[in-house]
C-alpha cells in the first residue's frame, strides 16, 4: 500500500508539486510497512540535511513525521537550561518518529524566527509562530506522548504537522519577505513543470 519501493532515500517533492498540499489521512495501525517506512522517512531526512521531515514531503499522504531536533546549546557545547518538558523528553530519544500528531494547545506567545524547508531547497524566511505548543502523538517504537515542547522542537512540530495539513512554510511568510523570496518561489515552481500552481497565502497579502 505504501509502495515506496526498494530504495533506502525517498525522493522530496518540491513546490509546485501538487501532492504537498493533500490532507494526509491518520495511520490506523502500526506494522512493519508503517515502521520500515518510519525507518525511510528517517533515513531520507538524514540524507537530506534536514531536522524534520512529514510523510507528505515523499508523496505518501499519511499521518507521519520524522524529526530530529537537538536540545539548544552554549558555545561550549552545554546544553542551555531550562528545557520545556518536551524537549527533555524527546530529544534524547532522537531520531523520532511521530504517528498522528495533533497539537492539542498553542501558546498565545508568538515568535518569528527564520525557517528553510527540504520541499523548498535553499530558501529561507521568517515566520511567526506561536512559542510553545502541546504535543499528542504517538512514538514509532514508544509510549503515546502529551507533553509541552518549546524552542526549536515546538518550531519544528508546527512546521511538519503544517505539512500533514498540505501547508508548506512559504505560504505563512509576510509582506514584504514574501515578495523578497517570491523569484526564487517561482524558479523552483517553473522547474516543477505544473504550469497551474499558485501559492495559497495563509496571511495577510500586504503588511
Ligand atoms: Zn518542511
Amino acid at each position: 500500500m505504501l509502495n515506496t519501493g526498494k530504495k533506502k532515500i525517498l525522493t522530496v517533492r518540491t513546490l509546485g508539486d501538487n501532492v504537498l498540499h493533500a490532507k494526509a489521512k491518520m495511520v490506523s495501525g502500526v506494522d512493519d510497512e508503517i515502521r520500515e517506512f518510519g525507518t525511510k522517512l528517517i533515513e531520507t531526512m538524514y540524507a537530506k540535511d534536514g531536522i524534520g521531515l512529514a510523510a507528505t514531503q515523499v508523496g505518501v499522504p499519511l499521518r507521519m513525521v520524522a524529526l530530529h531536533v537537538d536540545p539548544p546549546t552554549d558555545k561550549a557545547g552545554n546544553v542551555i537550561m531550562p528545557l520545556s518538558p518536551g524537549e527533555t523528553e524527546l530529544c534524547p530519544k532522537m531520531p523520532l518518529v511521530l504517528i498522528n500528531p495533533e497539537i492539542v494547545s498553542f501558546s498565545r506567545a508568538l515568535e518569528t524566527c527564520e525557517e528553510g524547508c527540504l520541499s523548498v531547497p535553499k530558501i529561507y524566511a521568517p515566520v511567526e509562530r506561536p512559542v510553545s505548543v502541546v504535543l499528542k502523538a504517538q512514538l514509532l517504537d514508544g509510549p503515546p506522548v502529551l507533553l509541552d515542547c518549546g524552542g526549536l522542537l515546538a518550531r519544528a512540530i508546527q512546521h511538519e504537522l503544517d505539512h500533514l495539513d498540505g501547508v508548506v512554510f512559504v505560504q505563512r511568510v509576510k509582506s514584504p519577505d514574501f515578495e523578497e523570496i517570491l523569484p526564487a518561489l517561482e524558479k523552483i515552481i517553473r522547474k516543477s513543470g505544473n504550469k497551474n500552481y499558485t501559492i495559497k497565502r495563509l496571511v495577510a497579502e500586504s503588511a
